[in-house]
């Protein structure tokens, strides 16, 4: 079968079923040769939407065989060329951004804005992709007299990225544009709870006129993956997802020689200080602890409030109140994430915080589905489980501090170091604290201060294995490699039809 994907129906939050999702290799849609699928459910409703391939080494090499063929040819492809075919995809996207949307929401539970977000910031990451044509034109010097050294950047081969669920759309796009656009052929290996949005990129760049077998995908799980690090003719791989395993493959493919870059998990940090204006505030904690059921690793999972600042918690409180479940907050996304978001809330209790608001006992919109409330815990303490450890769920920690030292500390003292913010009127606050967060994506009175393109996107410390930024030049860095060339071109001294 090599026909596009059909398309996908839902325009509202209704239950609809959806398509097999086999893997793309070599510009068809192919099962995985054991045969075995598993199940894609739908958060909102908690039924089965399709089923979604589980590969095994297999089928990796069949995707590395298909690439492999792929990549002289579109390595061979001028820059100007194969970015071509990404302001192909670019107007697709835009043409089914409704679609794409819907789809979305449906896989992984974000409201429809939400949705919409993930698509819009893929195609931002695309534009940057689609601007290499005007900025990867290397560098070159007149080292000595009729003696040039130039630099060109060099597609790796075969690469491969892994992803995970929060973002199906926007986290592919965090790696394909530079890897496609540098001249490198690509596995994409989706997340097994939310397949479609690669489905769906695979049909568009079909559509969009990319050649069989520059971008084939193979979904699955730890085996799978673990198949894409240790095969030979993968070049490098990018992965997105949790630290624990993160840091594991970071590990295994270092050990092969392999280059790697393995973005993990997330605690930020929010300080907010008594000089923070109110109601901003109050709604961008809200809006950042709560966005996409807090499954995003830039959420503001913990706030330390800093001195006498209990008039902005009790608004935050407030606010939370007032978010509609299914309409302003979606569900999260299995119910062993339900389980264990309400093992933090009641270990959080036991261990002396304070439930200002509780999202535990709170109905399933419609009945079913995998539901948590937005939940705020005060006095939270680091050493609880919900105060240093990522929840990835709807529940903000609130920490409390009688000093910004003290706040940074706090901040300093946990592993992770994706973001923190902090939330002053004062600019020399702000830059104090900047100065001292041990984070890689800091703000200023921004509730989730993702860089946004050009700007790279990563963290430090175990919120990233590896080196560099993920997007941005640092993405297209990682993906090549470069050729420097020496060339001496003198005039030698029996050029005399020269003269
Ligand atoms: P996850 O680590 O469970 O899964 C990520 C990917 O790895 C999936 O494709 C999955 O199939 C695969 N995988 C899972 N377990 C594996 C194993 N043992 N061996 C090999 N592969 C395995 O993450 P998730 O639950 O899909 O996503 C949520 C996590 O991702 C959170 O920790 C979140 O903070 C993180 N995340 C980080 C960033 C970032 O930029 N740092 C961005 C988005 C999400």
């Amino acid at each position: 079968m090599t026909s596009l994907a059909p398309p996908f129906p839902a325009r509202s939050y209704a239950f609809s079923p959806y398509t097999a999702c086999h893997n793309w290799i070599g510009g068809a849609w192919v099962p995985a040769a054991s045969g075995e699928t598993l199940p894609v459910h739908n958060p909102r409703h908690g039924e089965v939407m399709g089923h979604v391939a589980m590969s095994a080494a297999a089928d990796v090499d069949q995707a590395v065989a298909a690439a492999r063929a792929a990549f002289p040819g579109w390595r061979d492809t001028p820059l100007k060329e194969r970015v071509q075919v990404l302001f192909r995809l670019k107007a697709l996207m835009e043409r089914d951004i409704d679609e794409l949307s819907w789809l979305v929401s449906h896989e992984n539970g974000k409201v429809l804005a939400e949705a919409r977000g993930d698509v819009l910031k893929g195609i931002e990451c695309l534009e940057y992709g689609l601007s290499l044509e005007n900025m990867a034109q290397g560098e070159q010097l007149d080292v000595s007299r009729g003696i040039n050294c130039s630099i060109t950047h060099e597609p790796l081969g075969v690469v491969a990225g892994v992803v995970p669920f929060n973002f199906p759309i926007m986290v592919p796009l965090w790696m394909l544009p530079q890897a496609l656009a540098a001249g490198n052929t690509f596995v994409l290996k989706p997340s097994e709870l939310v397949p479609y949005g690669a489905l769906k990129l695979a049909s568009l760049l079909q559509e969009a006129g990319l050649p069989p077998g520059v971008f084939n995908t193979v979904n699955g799980a730890q085996p799978c993956v673990e198949a894409i690090v240790d095969h030979p003719d993968i070049k490098a791989m990018g992965f997105v997802g949790s630290t624990r395993v993160a840091r594991a493959l970071y590990a295994r493919g270092a050990a092969l020689g392999k280059r790697m870059l393995c973005l993990g998990g997330a605690k930020n940090h929010l300080l907010v200080v008594p000089d923070a204006e109110l109601e901003l505030t109050a709604s961008t904690v809200v809006a950042s602890a709560y966005g996409c059921a807090g499954q995003r690793c830039m959420a503001a999972s913990t706030m330390v409030a800093v001195g006498d600042v209990q008039h902005i918690v009790d608004a935050i409180a407030d606010t939370t109140r007032k978010l509609r479940l299914g309409e302003d907050m979606g569900p999260v996304i299995h119910q062993a994430a339900v389980d264990r978001i309400h093992r933090y809330i009641d270990e959080a209790e036991r261990m002396g915080a304070k439930v200002l608001v509780d999202g535990r006992r709170v109905p399933a919109v419609g009945g079913k589905g995998s539901w948590v409330g937005p939940t705020v815990l005060d006095h939270v303490r680091p050493d609880m489980p919900a105060g240093c450890e990522e929840i990835f769920g709807p529940v903000l920690s609130i920490l409390r501090a009688r000093t910004v030292d003290e706040a940074i500390a706090i901040e300093n003292a946990n592993p992770y170091g994706n973001a923190a913010s902090i939330f002053t009127s004062s600019g020399a606050v702000a830059r104090y604290c900047i100065e001292r967060f041990d984070a890689g994506m800091c703000g200023v009175n921004v509730g989730v201060p993702v860089p946004r393109e050009p700007f790279g996107f990563g963290g430090w410390n175990h919120s990233l294995f590896g080196q560099g930024d993920l997007t941005g030049y640092d993405g297209f860095r990682f993906w090549t490699r470069p050729r420097k060339v020496t060339s001496r071109w003198a005039l030698s001294k029996d050029a005399t039809w020269m003269s």
